[in-house]
């Protein structure tokens, strides 16, 4: 069959390719593979020709008219027509037509479906319509089921749905569109595209840049209408399998307006044709399914539509609002004239607490300036009691992110780092209990309530206003005193300066410290009578329009309430002149962080994000004891290691407690790098020699001899080079090296690596100080070496005279699950140990420990003295943060969340085949990512992506290893197993998207 066709593609194009039959109901469609991709399509029999030439036509005119809109070329005949005619092999006629192929996947099997990618549809269909509003075809003007201008005849066939409550939907969704019809019926029709469902938009874009649309295909629907049915049409597909599909039909429409401009109107109109466009579709595959009983699919295929219809995700009484804000589009049709009405009368309200409140002070709760609450997902009665400044009135920001806001009501999704409401759209009032509360301007009681619940309002009135022009508004009044206005009822009038209420004490108002919560709202469309007094910074864009700034009514320049919110472009961009672009930030796009605990770190914004990177907060962010331990000792003193102080014997106990009898002489630095350099000199001190040996891709710090012995800098590009006296041997990876796991004598043969270093030394008449390795090699690429090989490189180091140096900065103090110090697992014991900034928790100390010995060795050279190594501070910060890890169990806590993530990591590994190893202990994990795990070739863009990916889902995780391909999972030792479950959770996701792509 297919050399027929392709006979008929080389006789009328002269294009020579094979065929490849692609999926089609009643058409032949063929992929043509030769110098370049087509798609020819030989249309059914009774197909006729002037369907196909509106189609070519349309395509060719939006080529034509705006070259920026991605639809596929025509490719004409030898003989210059769009399409021909041809016998198939029955002798049938059938119209022929060959367009280019476009590169990329449908949208249906795209992932991710970003926010980005939805506007790029938006901005793509709006391109279209518009080239296709001057477009004339005659073919245009059909009556046929998929019009949605038409698509009330779903009412007549209601009855052939069998469940009652889908029925009732159904007809719902008809009489919405009967009431916005008239409306629609004005709107002028052009020629749309009528179908841009998930399959009729073409996505591609590499792995690290933004996907695109690349093609909008298939105008076999074709037919003339208002434009706004082809966008509410895109968005009933877009929004179908979306997880937050307000947020998505926003990102479109906002993508659709930003090229060809829509009204109110219009923008009005989409939800009710959204809606009516599922409608169609699924009482016409009920129709189909009765056609057709044996067809099973029919059914399935509508099942995403009736969930969606069922589903309560969008609040339909919002969702115009938030498309007209999403647009730049007034909210309501009065909020302009209300706000300027506002604006004029600014100074003429009644006070509301019955007193100017020009000269009341700001006090902010904000993330940025506030400690409240201590733990961010716990606000604490006492604390939210006693916020508090020392003014009898003080007022509380509009728009100002804050932490307080700790109820489960306020975050969405499954995990702790999810999005959070923070934004507060009220202004404070803060007065004593008993202040009595005036009506700013004449106003009629539309509700009131106690809401008793811990952090809730206690008492609230809504009240109703109406301006001179007929524009109806309301404010809101929260933390009342509920029995001060229980004789309010609904629609009854108020006079402008009349108290209506008190402010309630703590027994009454939530447990809130006495105040005020005073909001505007210019609709109350969708809000219902629980308003939300804090909205998500994400869909600020919707909540600041609808509930502005209500400083005009508290007779207020806005900008005394508007919380001027710190804006993380500024900070990137002061960033970047203060200081040297070798100093890097993590993330295409980068984050800022203001807050901390345990292992969260919170935005600007006061989003959470799972932090399994970070290692210096060992026991955790913000601990509340070290935090003590340091404002303990500072408000004493703090002093040097000239004078004798008890904390410096505390924390040396501490250490050499946890280590082997023979290391028990301390000294106090300020950092890793410091460490490793007074760790050099000690080798040397001890030894004489000066050569050292090291693995390869080892860091040991950012000092010129911590860098001398660290490839991973002398070695990059720009890198000083490696020095004479430094010399590499093999890290002993077991999984990339060229020893590898089943070869039973890798230890061994790694290690022999040793004795070629140490002729190296011999011949050039060096002498041997020492070999310096981080147990675990971290940049290195997380790597556990064999066991064995350390205990066989230690061998052959001290019998050449050398010392061994054990920087434990990555792997000691627990977090390793099963041995509190790296050194364990390969049954060694080091001459030197070399710790860093966990100890410190954030506070920079290092520390060396050595043998009685070395010291002594050293000690014959000139004093010894850091300023601030081992100063008072340190020593109670480094003993505090290791009496933590055994207090809390947070070395066990390694283990078990360890073994959880590591077991959840093989089971990605068996998923993807791009998830070459998984190794690690505890918290010191890695996962080698691979362009296939036979070549093991590193998959350094992959890990690229998933970081960035991670991030964007809220999971601060790492790249490493010389060809940074491996993902680094390090996080403070107390996390939990929900966390563990985000992580697994969402690498699965974004693991699933990568496969998806590549
Ligand atoms: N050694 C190792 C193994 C390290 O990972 C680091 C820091 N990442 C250092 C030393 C240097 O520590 P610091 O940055 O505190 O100087």
């Amino acid at each position: 069959m297919n050399t027929h066709w392709q006979q008929v593609l080389k006789q009328i194009w002269g294009i020579e390719a094979t065929l490849t039959r692609l999926n089609g109901e009643y058409d032949l469609n063929f992929m043509a593979t030769g110098d370049c991709h087509y798609i020819l399509k030989v249309m059914r029999a009774e197909c006729k020709a002037d369907f196909v030439d509106l189609q070519c036509r349309a395509f060719d005119h939006i080529r034509n008219v705006a070259s920026a809109v991605p639809v596929p070329a025509i490719i004409k005949t030898e003989n210059g027509a769009f399409f021909t005619t041809v016998a198939d092999e029955t002798g049938a006629n059938r119209i022929v037509w060959l367009m280019e192929k476009i590169a990329g996947k449908v949208y249906a099997e795209w992932k991710p479906h970003s926010v980005d990618l939805i506007h790029d549809v938006g901005v793509c269909v709006g391109g279209m319509d518009k080239a296709l509003q001057n477009f004339e075809h005659p073919a245009l003007q059909r009556d046929f089921k998929w019009n949605l201008t038409q698509g009330d005849w779903v009412a007549q066939h209601i009855n052939t749905i069998d469940d009652v409550d889908r029925q009732r939907l159904i007809s719902d969704i008809v009489q919405e569109f009967l009431a916005i019809k008239p409306v629609l019926d004005k709107l002028p029709d052009i020629a749309i595209h009528n179908d841009v469902n998930d399959y009729n938009i073409i996505v591609d874009g590499l792995l690290n840049a933004a996907a695109h649309v690349t093609g909008l295909i298939d105008l076999g629907d074709m037919c003339a209408a208002p434009r706004i049915c082809d966008l509410a049409i895109t968005g009933a597909y877009i929004v179908l399998d979306h997880p937050d599909p307000e947020t998505a039909l926003a990102a479109l429409v906002k993508g659709y307006h930003s090229i060809y401009p829509l009204t109110t109107v219009e923008v009005d109109l989409i939800w009710s044709l959204l809606r009516l466009r599922l409608a169609v579709s699924v009482v016409n595959s009920t129709l189909m399914a009765q056609a057709n009983p044996d067809d099973p699919y029919i059914v399935i295929s509508q099942t995403p539509a009736w969930a969606f219809l069922e589903s309560s995700k969008v609040n339909s009484g919002l969702i115009a609002a938030r498309l007209r804000t999403a647009c730049g589009l007034p909210i309501t049709n009065a909020a302009t004239r209300i706000q300027t009405w506002l604006d004029k009368e600014r100074g003429n309200f009644a006070p509301v607490i019955g007193q100017n409140l020009s000269d009341a002070p700001m006090g902010s709760l904000s993330v940025e300036n506030a400690t409240t609450p201590q733990n961010p997902f716990d606000l604490t009665q006492q604390e939210a009691a006693g916020i508090d400044m020392e003014a009898p009135v003080w007022l509380g920001y509009y728009a100002e992110p804050r932490l307080i806001y700790t109820d489960a009501a306020f975050s969405k999704g499954p995990w702790k780092a999810g999005n959070r409401r923070t934004v507060h759209l009220g202004v404070d009032v803060f007065a004593p209990a008993q202040t009595r509360i005036y009506t700013p301007l004449a106003a009629s009681v539309e509700f009131t309530d106690n809401r008793t619940g811990h952090l809730d309002y206690g008492g609230i009135v809504i009240l109703r206003h109406e301006t001179p022009d007929g524009d109806t508004f309301f404010t809101l009044y929260g933390h009342l005193d509920p029995t001060s206005f229980a004789k309010l009822s609904s629609g009854q009038t108020l006079a402008k300066g009349e108290v209506f209420a008190t402010l309630g004490d703590i027994t009454q108002n939530g447990g809130w410290a006495p105040h005020l919560h005073f909001q505007l709202a210019l609709s109350t469309d969708g809000m219902g009578d629980d308003w939300a007094g804090v909205a998500d910074p994400d869909a600020l864009y919707l909540w600041r329009e609808l509930c502005p700034n209500p400083a005009a009514i508290l007779n207020l320049p806005d900008i005394k309430t508007a919380y001027p919110q710190i804006e993380k472009a500024d900070v990137l961009a002061a960033r970047q002149t203060k200081f040297g672009d070798n100093l890097k930030l993590t993330y295409a796009n980068p984050v800022m962080f203001l807050r901390g605990w345990k292992h969260y770190l919170f935005d600007e914004w006061g989003q959470p994000y799972l932090d399994s990177y970070n290692n210096v907060p060992h026991v955790g962010h913000a601990h509340p004891r070290i935090a003590a331990a340091a404002f303990d000792q500072l408000k004493r003193m703090n002093a040097n290691t000239r004078y004798l102080h008890p904390a410096q014997i505390a924390f040396a106990d501490k250490i050499t407690a946890k280590l082997p009898d023979a290391l028990n002489v301390c000294f106090f630095v300020n950092s890793g790098s410091e460490a490793n350099e007074l760790a050099l000199r000690l080798a040397r001190a001890h030894t004489g020699g000066k050569d050292m040996i090291t693995p390869d891709h080892g860091y040991h710090g950012n000092t010129t001899g911590a860098i001398d012995v660290s490839a991973y800098k002398f070695n990059a590009k720009g890198g000083i080079g490696q020095p004479d006296w430094v010399h590499l041997v093999d890290v002993a990876d077991d999984y990339r090296g060229q020893f590898r796991r089943d070869d039973p004598d890798r230890a061994e043969k790694y290690a022999r690596l040793i004795d070629e270093a140490i002729n190296v030394i011999t011949s050039k008449k060096g002498k041997l100080a020492g070999f310096i390795a981080e147990t675990f090699p971290s940049v290195g690429g997380q790597i556990i070496p064999p066991v064995g090989y350390l205990a066989s490189v230690y061998k052959k180091i001290r019998a050449s005279g050398g010392v061994c140096i054990a920087d434990e900065v990555q792997t000691g103090l627990g977090r390793l699950g099963s041995y509190y110090f790296g050194f364990e697992q390969q049954n060694i014991i080091p001459d030197i140990v070399v710790l860093g900034k966990p100890i410190g928790n954030g506070h920079p100390i290092g520390v060396v420990i050595t043998t009685r010995e070395i010291a002594d060795s050293f000690a014959c050279g000139p004093e010894y003295f850091s300023t601030f190594g081992g100063s008072n501070l340190s020593c109670r910060m480094g003993k505090e943060v290791l009496d933590i890890v055994d207090e809390e169990g947070l070395m066990e806590n390694a283990r078990i969340m360890g073994d959880l993530l590591i077991t959840g990591l093989q089971g990605l590994q068996n998923k993807y085949d791009i998830v070459g190893d998984v190794r690690g202990y505890g918290l010191f994990i890695g996962v080698d990512l691979v362009t296939d795990s036979t070549s093991r070739k590193p998959a350094t863009q992959v890990a690229e992506y998933v970081k960035n990916r991670m991030r964007e889902n809220r999971i601060l995780m790492g790249t490493e290893g010389p060809f940074d391909n491996i993902l680094k999972i390090r996080p403070p030792l107390t996390i939990e197993e929900d966390d563990v479950a985000m992580i697994l959770t969402v690498l699965d996701q974004v693991l699933a998207e990568v496969e998806n792509r590549i």
